[in-house]
C-alpha cells in the first residue's frame, strides 16, 4: 500500500498569464460580505454593479418559448441569425450604425467581446491605454494577454474625461488600443461630442491605435442629450472602431450572459477564431431572450432609467451630508464615485489610522456594516464607488452607515 507521508506533492504551476491577476477587489469584497452575512450581521450591499430588477416578463416568456420549440442546441459560433438580426437593427435604429452581418458577433457577455478581442490583437510588450478611472476587468484582461496597460489618470475638474492632449503623448509605437467606456462604470462620466472629437482627431492621425469603445450602460443616462458613440461620429474610422454593448444592465438580465459587438470583418474574423475555441457560441435560450430585449416592447428601460434617477438623487443628497466627501453627480450608469482623500489619516474609533482606501472600505464594512469598492480597484485610489442598484431601502441604511461611519472619524 502506498504510505501518504512517502508520496510526493502534486506539481501545480499556473501559468504565468495569471501571474499578475487575482481576485478582483469587487470579488473579494462579494465574499467577505457573504461572510460577515452567514455569521449573522446585517450589510447594506452597495459593491455590485447588478441591477435588482426582475428580467422583464416578455423577454422570459420568449425563453420559455425558446425551450419548447427545441432551441436547445448549438448555434452558430457568432449568434443565431435572429439575434444578429436584431443587434443590426438595434444598432441602425438607436446608433445609425450599419454594420453587415460579417461585423458583429454575439458573445457570452460583453466581457467575452473584450476577452476575445484582447487575446485575437495583443502580444507581449503591447499597450492599451486605460483612461482612469477605468472598469476593474480591463486592466486584469490586457494583463492576462502580456500586453501592458497604460493607465492615463483623468481629473474631476474635466468630468473624468480623456483630454485629447494626454492621449497624444501616451500614444507609442507599441500602442495597440485606446479603451473608453460612455457612459464609465465607475465615474458615470459620458462623453459628449465635444469630449470625443478632440480624442478622434488624435486616434486619426494615428493610424495603428484602434478605439475600443464599452457602451454597456447607453440606456442608463440621467441627461436630456441623445447618447453618442464613435462609430457614428466618425463613420470614416469604422475600420478601427470596435462598439461593444450587452443586454445586462439595460434590461436586467446579468445572469443570461449576452453581450455583442460590431467592428471592422477583419477583426470579428479573429473574435470569431477565438470564440469557436472557447465558448463555441452563446447559449441558445437566452440569445432568443436577448433578441426579444433588444426588439420588444422598451418600456421596461425606461422604468428601470426613473428608478435609477431617484435613488442616483438619493445617494448624492445624503453623500451632501457629509462633508469631507466629494462627489460628482453622475450623468449616467448606477454609480456613484467618491473622493474621500479628506479623511485620509484619520483615526478609526479603534485608534487605527485610515493610510488607504482599501483600509477605509475594511472599516466601513467590518465596524460600519456596508459594503463598497475601493477606488484603486479602478485605478484611482482616493475613491471609493457606491453601486444604486440596489433596493431604496438598501441605500438609505447604507448612506446612514457611510455618514455615520464618516462622522466616528477623528
Ligand atoms: N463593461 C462594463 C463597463 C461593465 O460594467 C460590465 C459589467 N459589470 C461589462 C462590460 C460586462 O458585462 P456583461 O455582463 O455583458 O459581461
Amino acid at each position: 500500500m502506498a504510505d501518504a507521508t512517502n508520496s510526493v506533492a502534486p506539481v501545480f504551476r499556473p501559468s504565468p498569464a495569471l501571474s499578475k491577476v487575482g481576485p478582483s477587489a469587487i470579488t473579494r469584497m462579494t465574499a467577505a460580505t457573504a461572510e460577515l452575512k452567514r455569521q449573522g450581521r446585517q450589510i447594506a450591499s452597495m459593491h455590485l454593479g447588478e441591477p435588482d430588477f426582475a428580467t422583464p416578463g416578455n423577454i422570459v416568456e420568449a425563453a420559455i418559448r425558446a425551450m419548447r420549440a427545441g432551441d436547445t442546441h448549438y448555434t452558430a459560433l457568432d449568434g443565431t441569425p435572429a439575434v444578429k438580426s436584431a443587434v443590426q437593427e438595434k444598432f441602425a435604429r438607436e446608433n445609425g450604425i450599419y454594420f453587415e452581418d460579417d461585423q458583429i458577433v454575439v458573445t457570452s457577455g460583453a466581457k467575452m467581446v473584450l476577452f476575445s478581442a484582447f487575446f485575437a490583437t495583443l502580444n507581449p510588450g503591447d499597450e492599451v491605454i486605460l483612461p482612469a478611472p477605468y472598469w476593474v476587468s480591463y486592466s486584469d484582461i490586457v494583463e492576462m494577454m502580456g500586453a501592458r496597460a497604460v493607465v492615463l489618470p483623468t481629473h474631476a475638474q474635466d468630468g473624468f474625461k480623456l483630454r485629447a492632449e494626454d492621449l497624444e503623448r501616451a500614444i507609442t509605437p507599441n500602442t495597440r488600443w485606446l479603451l473608453i467606456n460612455s457612459p464609465s462604470n465607475p465615474s458615470g462620466a459620458i462623453y459628449r461630442r465635444s469630449d470625443y472629437e478632440p480624442i478622434l482627431e488624435v486616434i486619426e492621425r494615428h493610424p495603428h491605435v484602434w478605439l475600443m469603445v464599452d457602451d454597456m450602460y447607453e440606456h442608463i443616462i440621467f441627461q436630456d442629450e441623445p447618447f453618442l458613440t464613435p462609430a457614428q461620429l466618425r463613420p470614416d474610422l469604422q475600420g478601427r472602431i470596435l462598439t461593444i454593448n450587452g443586454v445586462s444592465k439595460a434590461y436586467a438580465m446579468t445572469g443570461w450572459r449576452i453581450g455583442y459587438a460590431g467592428g471592422p470583418a477583419p477583426l470579428m474574423k479573429v473574435i470569431k477564431a477565438v470564440l469557436s475555441q472557447s465558448t463555441s457560441c452563446p447559449c441558445s435560450i437566452a440569445q432568443a431572450a436577448a433578441a426579444e430585449a433588444l426588439r420588444g416592447p422598451q418600456d421596461s428601460v425606461r422604468r428601470y432609467l426613473g428608478e435609477y434617477r431617484a435613488r442616483r438623487d438619493l445617494v448624492i443628497t445624503e453623500l451632501s451630508h457629509c462633508p469631507d466627501l466629494k462627489v460628482t453627480e453622475p450623468d449616467g450608469t448606477f454609480y456613484a464615485f467618491v473622493d474621500w482623500r479628506a479623511l485620509f489619516g484619520k483615526l478609526t474609533p479603534r485608534g487605527e489610522t485610515l493610510s488607504d482606501d482599501e483600509h477605509l472600505c475594511q472599516y466601513l464594512l467590518h465596524d460600519c456594516g456596508v459594503s463598497i469598492v475601493p477606488g484603486s480597484a479602478f485605478g484611482t485610489p482616493g475613491f471609493f464607488r457606491i453601486s444604486f442598484a440596489s433596493s431604496e431601502a438598501e441605500l438609505r441604511l447604507g448612506m446612514a452607515r457611510i455618514r455615520e461611519g464618516c462622522a466616528a472619524l477623528i
